[in-house]
């Protein structure tokens, strides 16, 4: 037997001069608070993370080596309610990483009025090279090891990069296991066999589109016939491109972690479709003709989805950026330098917190559901997640015209005046 590591593990922050997702997070926050007031006792609060643990997680190899990995989980508030976030697998992953991520998980539940705080949770490693069996081993030791910290009352996981349903069945279960009962509500975005919503699959994917019609009716662009970029085609990506595609959007290229294609006229999303679930990369589809990423990034299109990961659209690339509406189906993807050009450039940005909420308004039906073990029609889940959608982007843009000030501001702001109006309610313990 030997023992490896099977990912650069500690430190577990970024390098220096990295791109560091915190950072923007906290710049955001950073503004947030001065527009609204507020002092540096109610920033530092905000800014810091209620509770974060790291965990090591041995893994046994199918051939029988030992590997140690590494995970997070962080609870950034939970003045508003219990903890909600993802659960990220990527080589990425830094706990500052996470410690964004579950940042703008507190706003995005604040902004669309959904009764949590925000959290997050990630594991440094690469889903692709570990089998189905050792990814449950990873899934079950990393439950295992949160458990004290999760719980529907307490903290609920969702899939996020990297993971998916099956993820989230093996984390029920071993908490299920733990407490000698089923506990459908400690997680959410679960196979719909098993406690899952109809609808939470495909529910960020509605949300971006719902956004990004009524931004492009905002700016006056004919939606039928209209042009769109796709950055990645996973969870929210693929069905995003599958969506606009069924409203007449002409989805002009999309792209993956292995590269981009594109075709003028409208790349074919259903036969795309297909050949990745056959090749599993859009890589090579015949429909199309292969592009950089980069790109892709600068389609001159009317819509342009980032829907991978965060900090692709930064100071260095913004002012190459040609589409006019810009919607964040990934979290975190324009760093604030590429927010202050784009603003000048006239581009609209529709922020993370309010574009990509559908998939926790959808798990916080789920988790509603679960919880009661009462379930809903497809068609009321789909109404009522575009109901919120569309309230929470009126509520935005008028806030954004009232003050005069970019979506991301009057969103974050927003959301931060909520959660510091239900923290200050409670008060301070002791
Ligand atoms: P996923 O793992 O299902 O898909 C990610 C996709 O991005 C894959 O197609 C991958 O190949 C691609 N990708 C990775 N790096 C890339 C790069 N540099 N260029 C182009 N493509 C790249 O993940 P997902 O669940 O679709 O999440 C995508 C983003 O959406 C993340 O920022 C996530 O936090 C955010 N998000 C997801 C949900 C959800 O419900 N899944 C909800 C809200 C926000």
């Amino acid at each position: 037997m030997t023992v490896t590591t099977g990912a650069p593990q500690a430190p577990a922050t970024e390098a220096p001069g990295a791109l560091n997702p915190l950072d923007d997070a906290r710049s955001q926050l950073r503004e947030a608070t001065t527009i609204l007031g507020y002092d540096d006792g109610v920033y530092n609060v905000l800014a810091t993370p209620r509770r974060e643990v790291t965990v090591g997680i041995p893994l046994r190899r199918d051939n029988g080596d030992i590997e140690l990995l590494i995970g997070h989980r962080v609870q950034h508030n939970v003045s508003r309610g219990p903890a909600k976030g993802g659960l990220r697998y990527s080589p990425d992953v830094t706990l500052d990483e996470v410690r964004a991520l579950a940042m703008w998980m507190t706003w995005k539940c604040a902004l669309l009025d959904v009764p949590y705080g925000g959290a997050k949770g990630g594991v440094r490693i690469d889903p692709r090279q570990y089998s189905t069996a050792e990814l449950e081993r990873v899934t079950r030791r990393y439950t295992s090891e949160i458990s004290p910290l999760i719980g529907p009352a307490h903290d609920i996981p969702a899939p996020d990069v990297g993971t998916d349903e099956n993820t989230m069945a093996w984390l029920m279960d071993t908490y299920s296991v733990q407490k000698g009962h089923t506990v459908l509500g400690v997680t959410t975005g679960k196979p719909v066999s098993l406690g899952g919503s109809l609808g939470r699959a495909t529910a960020t994917s509605r949300g971006v589109v719902h956004v990004a019609l009524a931004a492009m009716r905002s700016r006056d662009i004919t939606i039928d016939g209209s042009t769109a970029a796709v950055q990645g085609f996973g969870k929210v990506g693929s069905h995003a491109a599958r969506f606009l595609f069924d409203e007449g959007v002409r989805v002009v290229a999309v792209s993956d972690q292995y590269g981009a294609v594109a075709n003028a006229t409208g790349l074919d999303v259903p036969a795309l479709e297909d050949h990745v679930a056959a090749t599993g990369s859009v890589v090579g589809f015949p429909g199309g003709v292969e592009i950089s990423g980069a790109d892709l990034l600068e389609s001159d299109v009317d819509l342009l989805v980032p829907a991978a990961v965060e900090g692709v659209i930064t100071g260095a690339n913004a002012h190459k950026i040609r589409a006019k509406v810009v919607v964040e189906g990934a979290n975190g993807p324009t760093t604030p330098e590429a927010d202050l050009v784009l603003g000048d450039a006239g581009r609209l940005v529709v922020p993370d917190i309010l574009a990509n909420a559908g998939g926790v308004i959808v798990s916080y039906f789920e988790w509603v559901q679960a919880n009661q073990a009462y379930w809903w029609r497809a068609d009321e889940v789909e109404s009522r997640l575009a109901e919120r959608m569309l309230t929470a982007w009126d509520e935005v843009a008028a806030h954004a015209a009232k003050l005069n000030l970019p979506l991301r501001t009057a969103a974050t702001c927003l959301a931060v005046e909520r959660v510091a109006q239900a923290a200050q309610l409670r008060g301070l313990y002791p």
